[in-house]
């Protein structure tokens, strides 16, 4: 297992921004999303997403960190808590934190997090079906599922697993799903795009957020996608990480 980055900021997107939290970003993830930037790195022309520190190994691999037991993730939390005087949220991100589901360290750190009383979200992209039965900790977590639409330039069959989707919607208590959107595919079919993902759960809270890891980015595309929303009944989610620090790390 690889942790990439930890750090204590606030909850940027989705159902809990503005809660102060504590993450912990994981190494790896089985999809690229092609489509959600562009970076020169090292001299490279790196297509993928903003958190491509955490999905490109052999660019980044002297960041990853090895950890081989849940303990060291408790040291680190343990760390964090030593400056704070309550209880912040844990979110567990990526990459694909999921990778490691069924790892011995990855699932004692849940338990834990979980028998400690933390209010848990797991970031992921929900294309990686979980065992809640033999795995039970997983049933107190809170999974953002930010399910990929086309414009990720992933092909359907890699970011749509209408399994791994239904075991976290019947088996969590509470849960949602979280789109990036751009104005081109709310011009084209952003919409019965999500209501195929989203459709067999009308009780679920759908996010909509706008594509943009810069603020001139997100400003091209954050009206369009709050008209959508108003629109379709779906909740604007902005990304406040960086509307306030922009491509800050670390945040
Ligand atoms: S699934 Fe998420 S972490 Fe993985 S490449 Fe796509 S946006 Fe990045």
């Amino acid at each position: 297992m690889y942790l990439v980055e930890h750090f204590y900021s606030i909850q940027g997107e989705g159902k809990f921004v503005g809660t102060p939290s504590i993450f912990f970003r994981f190494g790896g993830c089985n999809l690229r999303c092609p489509n959600f930037g562009e970076y020169f790195i090292k001299g490279k022309k790196v297509f993928g997403c903003d958190s491509v520190r955490a999905v490109n190994k052999r660019l980044f691999e002297q960041e990853w960190m090895r950890v081989d037991d849940a303990k060291e993730l408790e040291k680190i939390l343990n760390d964090h808590l030593e400056h704070l005087d309550f209880r912040p949220h844990v979110v567990l991100t990526g990459g694909e934190p999921l990778l490691y589901w069924s790892e011995e360290s990855f699932y004692e750190f849940v338990e834990y997090l979980v028998r400690e009383g933390f209010i848990v979200t797991i970031e992921t992209n929900a294309t990686i079906e979980i065992d809640f039965e033999s795995y039970p900790a997983y049933k107190e977590v809170i999974f953002a599922m930010a399910v990929k639409l086309s414009n990720s330039g992933e092909p359907y069959e890699k970011r749509v697993n209408k399994a791994a989707i239904a075991a976290i919607a019947q088996e969590t208590a509470y849960s949602f799903f979280k789109f990036t959107l751009d104005r081109a595919i709310i011009e084209f079919d952003a919409y019965d795009q999500i209501v195929d993902i989203v459709g067999d759960y009308p009780e679920i809270e759908v996010f909509c957020m706008p594509l943009g890891d810069r603020i001139e980015i997100l400003r091209k595309h954050d009206k369009a996608v709050a008209q959508f929303c108003m629109i379709h009944g779906f909740i604007y989610s902005d990304r406040l990480q960086v509307r306030l620090w922009n491509r800050e790390r670390r945040r």
